[in-house]
């Protein structure tokens, strides 16, 4: 961390923040300009005391850390692109992957209907909420452990990998028992606890950013998984909340592309959630392979029109072939 001082700060108050730092665990080292000195407190700024407590002084003009937040999940602790293990499929580090199913399980007819138009096109790695978090109390609230049950059949039938969503943690170790890899809701990326508990089943975590969350607060979140034990993270942009309305959330191509330089984890985005209707979803869809994510997750349902939850922005399983193929040649062109 940095110490700056106020202009003209006299030695014995210099000598005294040099003292608190030494406290704090850090080894000071002064630098002085001409009207202003900075303290150069070197020491690990994770492990160590904030130095936060310092900007109280009265001497003291500002406290500035040098390191981020995020270590493990960031590319200067690990410069390659990571790959993460669903199932038998790989992701990131050039392992482009879609994720599809729909938002809900409902019942084993819809989800074996969707699981069998999903894998006629390629894709392995399906998804479904067992547990739904819904914004109102009346709403579908997923099937809960009958619907952990019917994704349970689809990987026995269809050789599929399953990514579904944790909402509390009273269903984690149940869940881990079927998922191949656990999902984190933008509602509870900031969720520390659930994130704890989450991490410690050790089994790989999609991370959806929240609505409200900074790519700094996102990657933190992250953070949290890895420091618990959480093997390996996937991070999923899904829109953000903004002033415009024509789009359900705003997609951030930007925290794409920033996310994508400041971790060397897969980055994928959701189009459907930052769509909300269906079609938004294929030129989403396409922005997002535009700046390079690693995958994408995307909703699809047999019969839309009458889904339990996200039914404005479900694709037509039926159809999932044509949006495949319409996003297959930019793919190619972005992942040869
Ligand atoms: C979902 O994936 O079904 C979901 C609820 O998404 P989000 O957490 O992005 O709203
Ligand atoms: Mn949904």
């Amino acid at each position: 961390m940095i110490i700056v001082l106020r202009p003209h700060t006299p030695d014995h108050k210099i000598k005294e923040v040099a003292e608190l730092t030494k406290n704090l665990g850090y080894d000071p080292r002064i630098i002085k300009g001409i009207e202003h000195t900075v303290i150069a407190a070197v020491g690990d700024e994770l492990t160590h005391l904030s130095l936060e407590s310092l900007k109280n002084h009265p001497f003291i003009q500002n406290v500035l850390p040098i390191q981020k937040p995020y270590k493990l999940a960031s590319r200067e602790y690990h410069a390659e692109s990571s790959k993460v293990k669903i199932g038998q499929y790989y992701i990131g580090a050039g392992h482009f992957q879609v994720i599809a199913g729909p938002c809900a399980v409902e019942s084993y007819e819809q989800m074996k209907q969707a699981t069998k138009d999903i894998v006629a096109t390629g894709v392995k790695i399906i998804r479904g909420g067992a547990y739904k978090p819904r914004t109102s109390p009346y709403a579908f609230q997923g099937l809960g452990s009958e619907g952990l049950d019917i994704l349970q059949a689809m990987k026995d039938e269809f050789k599929v990998a399953v990514v579904t969503e944790i909402v509390g943690v009273s269903h984690v170790d149940k869940t881990a028992e079927v998922a191949d890899c656990l999902q984190i809701g933008a509602r509870n990326c900031q969720n520390y606890h659930l994130l704890e508990v989450v991490a410690k089943v050790g089994k790989p975590v999609l991370l959806k950013r929240g609505m409200a969350t900074t790519v700094s607060e996102w990657l933190s979140a992250a953070e949290y998984l890895l420091v618990n034990g959480c093997p390996s993270i996937i991070l999923c942009e899904r829109g953000i909340r903004t002033f415009e309305t024509a789009t359900r959330s705003t997609l951030d191509v930007g925290a794409v592309a920033v996310a994508k330089q400041e971790t060397h984890y897969p980055v994928i985005v959701d189009p459907s959630h930052a769509a909300g209707k269906v079609s938004l979803v294929l030129p989403l869809a396409k922005a997002a392979i535009g700046a390079g994510v690693d995958g994408l997750i995307v909703e699809t349902h047999p019969d839309p029109v009458n889904a339990s939850s996200d039914a404005a922005q479900q694709i037509a399983s039926g159809k999932f072939s044509e949006f495949m193929d319409s996003l297959r040649p930019l793919i190619e062109v972005c992942y040869k």
